[in-house]
């Protein structure tokens, strides 16, 4: 049995609902130029689990199609594509986690977030304080290699590696399987559908809603929820460019942190925490704000819980930044090293991926668009 008739044998009701749905929407189509969904789904006859999962990972919850339905709830239909399609990504997420044992992270988010960042902070202030003297912990540290002074050289690039090197064998092995569940069609991935795919990313065009943005809050359009969406994407670039730097700096270059505030690091970490704080609060407000009836409210915990993350490693990362020279170092340090590790060790189990799965539906749907622009 495939994982993709695993998923379909625990979750009957959630896909035979989507399918329900994605059945009368094909007879309508009065929503086919509000997103790539529409179209995706007017290629289909039929909606085997596997397309359904490529559909709701292409669909970017922008609930404009349940504010237009005029079969939405209270009618009998009860068509709610975003909540539906919530529901069914949050499945996928957890049916293709690796291991698999650890798919129950998915399912309490917001709570396990705030677990791991209270026990990882907690851990390492503990551990510094024992390990080192209180006068070093809460000292001043004006020099190169400052921050080695709270914690060790070997503890600071040991750690961090063996948890990317997990993060990274997990999510490959989840994105492996995914892949080969919802090509149904064989696709043979070729440069211009990855092309496609980056700049659908880069320019977070589906966001747009065809130019009129999403329903955020209510009924009404706006871009708010792409701005929000463009900061937090390009803010944790920076910051993964500003560590990359870093690392090359004391790597090969053996110049250590902290690094001059004009340093290539130092400003790329500044404008990316600027862009991930303003990003992740924002996105955080318009979830806090927004209907719940478009919503899978079992699924918010998840989105809660990494928007937290995010704008708890931006912040505190901008008050080392400020703090740096005073007493606080040490303190802020071991909090902000608390946030990154919590973060990096949540990140497969956590709503980050909803990036990859939802960029192998854009090159899936980049493929089918292509195709359907030769055979016009
Ligand atoms: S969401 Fe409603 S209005 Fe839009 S295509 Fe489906 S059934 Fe029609
Ligand atoms: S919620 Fe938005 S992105 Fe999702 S299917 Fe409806 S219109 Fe498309």
């Amino acid at each position: 049995m495939s994982l993709v008739d695993l998923l379909e044998t625990g979750n009957v009701d959630t896909f035979s609902k989507a399918r329900r749905n994605m059945e009368i929407c094909n007879a309508c189509r009065y929503c086919e130029g509000y997103c790539a969904v529409f179209p995706a789904m007017e290629r289909r006859r039929l909606f085997s689990s596997g397309d359904l999962m490529h559909l709701s990972n292409l669909c970017h919850n922008c609930q404009g199609c349940y504010h237009a339905c005029q079969y939405a709830p209270p009618h009998e239909y009860g068509i709610n594509i975003p909540e539906v399609f919530s529901t069914i990504r949050v499945e996928t997420y957890k049916q293709y986690a690796w291991p698999n044992q650890l798919s129950i992270m998915f399912n309490k988010g917001g709570l396990i977030a705030s677990i791991a960042v209270a026990v990882s902070i907690g851990l390492i202030i503990f551990l510094c304080l024992y390990f080192i003297q209180n006068d070093t912990f809460f000292g001043i540290h004006l020099n190169e290699g400052a921050f080695y002074k709270i914690v060790p050289y070997n503890i600071m690039v040991l750690v961090p590696s063996a948890i990317s090197i997990f993060a990274i064998l997990s999510i490959s092995i989840s994105t492996k399987r995914f892949w080969n569940d919802v090509n149904q069609s064989n696709i043979k991935i070729k440069f211009s559908y990855i092309k496609t795919a980056i700049i659908d990313v880069l320019t977070l065009k589906h966001l747009s809603g065809g130019g009129h943005g999403c329903n955020d809050i209510s009924d009404k359009f706006t871009q708010w929820r792409r701005f929000h969406h463009q900061f937090t994407m390009y803010g944790f670039m920076l910051c993964f460019a500003s560590t990359s730097v870093a690392t090359i700096y004391d790597h090969f270059l053996n110049l250590q942190a902290p690094y001059a505030y004009l340093s290539i690091p130092v400003l790329l970490g500044t404008i990316g925490g600027i862009l991930l704080s303003i990003g992740s609060t924002g996105l955080l407000i318009i979830k806090w704000k927004s209907d719940p009836k478009p919503q899978a409210i079992k699924t918010l915990g998840l989105d809660y819980g990494f928007l937290f993350l995010l704008k708890g490693v931006a912040e505190t990362g901008l008050l080392l930044l400020i703090f740096r020279e005073t007493s606080a170092m040490g303190a802020l340090l071991a909090i902000h090293l608390g946030f990154v590790l919590a973060l990096f060790l949540l990140l497969p189990y956590s709503k980050f991926v909803h990036g990859i799965y939802r960029f192998i539906a854009l090159i899936i749907n980049a493929s089918e668009t292509q195709k359907d622009h030769l055979n016009n």
